[in-house]
């Protein structure tokens, strides 16, 4: 069975004079009373151990005077309030104070209630309130949560809101990770500057540590500012030479026209969310992935137990029962939301192999898309356009479709669509044998249908449903989750498997991946197999070498993986005595000769420098790894062709 699984991690909140400090096995935030009681350290225990932000956080208000703005921040203010509670079990901070300018002036008529609620899953739920005892005139800028990033950050993945996304019906996907270099490149100077407040940014130290802030579901919260402008917002993040760290941005408004104001109540809810980086590299996954051969036809799909045998000698621990299309054109495939999925014969051939599956040593899941809904499905007529998402003004509800047919219709889990999907979840686990779950489309969408309120998204409710269901599969139960685009450390932080890159790439390389692949030692990590059919024996073999060197495995049941995991089983087992992976184009690792990838794994004992040569050819190579906190080793390897190879110092 599966060798990791993820539990929660409750907080704990202590004071400590001016300081809250809020602290679990992985993670210790601190809020400082002594500025407006905002976030003035995040450590990641198992990361670098340091403060992932220069300054405290704040939120800030710029009034528009003789065409500048004079700005008052939450993080100037002495004077703060302060009550901790509790809720589920979770700590509870609130803070009130005012917003105050550099020389020490308070803002008049202006107040700011700050709730913040650390959950067991290493999220921070924020609510702001700016509440307005006049109308606040000559407003022109609204920063809601401002941080600054220490410059060790090297990575930016940024989902933008709809409005600017590549497609119509998509998922507010990250369409590029930004490299970011400290401020030694011009391309820092904005790393990211737009009018349109993103829906989420997360910053991280690749492979090492990093964190996430995402908007609250409300999006209109942040569309609500006073006035007759058609709201110039701006989302940004830039590394600033006076800070000498980064500076991210959501500012409701940043624009020098009058005419806009604060008045009554404004609401801003956003989440920080912080990894559970592990003491130990994280083990790895072999081959995790369909439990059905489709391209042997209806009659041979299942599992014979010689597959089952051959899985099992590569280490295979997990499958997911993956069959949400017509691939066949034969019309029996799991719709989804729709139970029974198979006729009584296939029903009896499903049963019979989670008892030979588990025999094997094998746990599987079945396949959910958290967003689709079959129109073949029970209650679908009825219920369809109520639940669904609309992702544009004045559009209608969004086909998903598949080989010969759909796989749904796009719904929202801010609807009933919420209940319908715990209940069809719930049907399943309840009637079979299966380990726990794998879910698609486990993203939050943005959606505009009426129904449902004003503009929002369903990123917490996603979130809510992925705590119901770690709960649901209880604790040795899995929760293997396709994430490709939407990074979420959250769902990370619960996951037991993670499926990222499902794209296309242009060459072998042990850079061929988004940052995602090697991303933080939160969960095992797999990448989708994204060859062609056709692909060689040899291309395999290299792409398995690629994703290994980033501490990834292959989806992909075909023997030529099989044979790889089988045959480098001893490596497998061993990387996870150490508690640092790094992975190519890091940094740490150097290989003069293309032709040969490096990554090395480490700790305070010593170094594992990992070798691929993706060449048909016996390669040399001149090597150096230094890792900045273990002993720097250098030499020269040969490695034979297609081969890896494994050095080890003390
Ligand atoms: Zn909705």
């Amino acid at each position: 069975m599966n060798l990791f699984h993820s539990g929660p991690v409750p907080f704990q909140a202590t004071r400590d004079k001016n300081r809250i400090i809020v602290e679990n096995r992985y993670i210790r935030c601190v809020h400082d009373l002594e500025h407006g009681g905002e976030l003035s350290e995040a450590v990641i225990k198992n990361g670098t151990g340091k403060n992932l932000f220069a300054a405290p956080q704040s939120t800030v208000v710029g009034i528009i005077e003789n065409g500048a703005y004079h700005c008052y921040r939450s993080s100037n203010s002495v004077q703060t309030e302060c009550i901790i509670s509790e809720r589920n079990g979770n700590p509870v901070l609130e803070f009130r104070c005012s917003l105050t300018d550099d020389s020490g002036e308070i803002l008049d008529g202006l107040e700011m209630n700050h709730r913040v609620e650390y959950t067991r899953w290493g999220e921070g739920r924020h609510r702001v309130a700016l509440i307005s005892a006049r109308r606040v005139e000559n407003l022109g800028m609204v920063q809601i949560g401002t941080l600054r990033p220490v410059k060790s950050m090297n990575c930016l993945a940024v989902q933008e809101t709809q409005i600017q996304a590549s497609y119509a019906y998509g998922a507010n996907n990250v369409k590029n990770w930004i490299s970011l270099y400290a401020g030694t490149a011009r391309s820092d100077a904005e790393a990211y500057i737009s009018r349109w407040l993103p829906v989420s940014m997360l910053v991280l130290q690749r492979g090492v540590e990093g964190f996430q802030f995402t908007l609250g579901d409300q999006l209109a919260q942040w569309d609500a500012i006073g006035g007759t402008l058609p709201g110039f917002q701006l989302g940004y993040f830039a590394y600033r030479r006076g800070f000498d760290s980064y500076e991210m941005r959501f500012s409701a408004l940043d624009c020098r026209r009058e005419g806009q104001y604060l008045e009554g109540e404004n609401i801003f809810e956003f989440s920080l969310a912080f990894p559970f980086v592990r003491e130990k590299i994280v083990p790895l996954s072999p081959c995790a992935s369909n439990i059905l051969f489709p391209s042997r036809g209806l009659k041979q799909r299942w599992p014979t137990d010689d597959d089952l045998k051959r899985l099992k000698g590569a280490g295979v621990a997990l499958m997911r029962l993956h069959n949400d299309g017509n691939t066949l054109n034969d019309g029996i495939f799991w719709r989804d939301a729709a139970y029974p999925p198979y006729p009584p014969e296939e029903m009896a051939k499903m049963d019979d192999m989670f008892h030979r599956a588990h025999e094997h040593g094998i746990s599987v899941v079945p396949y959910f898309s958290l967003h689709e809904y079959h129109p073949d499905a029970c209650g679908f007529p009825e219920h369809a356009e109520e639940w669904s998402r609309i992702a544009a003004e004045g559009d209608r509800i969004i086909p998903s479709f598949g080989p010969n047919g759909y796989y749904g219709y796009q719904m929202c889990l801010s609807s009933g669509w919420m209940q319908k999907r715990k209940d069809t979840i719930d049907e399943v686990l309840r009637n079979h044998d299966f380990d726990g779950m794998y879910f698609d489309w486990c993203v939050g969408l943005e959606c505009l249908n009426p129904k449902h309120g004003p503009r929002h998204r369903d990123f917490r409710k996603l979130l809510e449903l992925l705590e119901w269901s770690h709960d649901r599969a209880g604790h040795d139960g899995e929760l293997y989750l396709h994430l490709t685009y939407n990074p979420n450390i959250a769902a990370e932080n619960m996951a037991s498997l993670v499926l990222t890159e499902e794209c296309g790439f242009s060459s072998f390389s042990g850079e061929m991946f988004t940052p995602h692949a090697h991303f933080m030692n939160i969960v095992p990590r797999q990448v989708c197999d994204m060859l062609p059919s056709n692909a060689s024996k040899e291309d395999r073999l290299r792409y398995a070498m690629c994703a290994l060197l980033n501490h990834a495995t292959v989806s992909s049941s075909l023997p030529v993986y099989s044979d790889f995991y089988r045959e480098n089983a001893m490596l497998l087992k061993e990387c996870t005595d150490y508690a640092r992976h790094s992975a190519p184009g890091e940094g740490c690792c150097t290989s003069s000769n293309p032709s040969v990838g490096m990554s090395a794994y480490w700790d305070d004992a010593g170094s594992m420098p990992v070798f691929a040569n993706l060449s048909n050819t016996e390669e040399t190579t001149d090597y150096f790894f230094d890792s900045h906190c273990s002993k720097p080793v250098h030499g020269q390897i040969t490695i034979p062709p297609l081969s890896l190879k494994v050095l080890k110092f003390q």
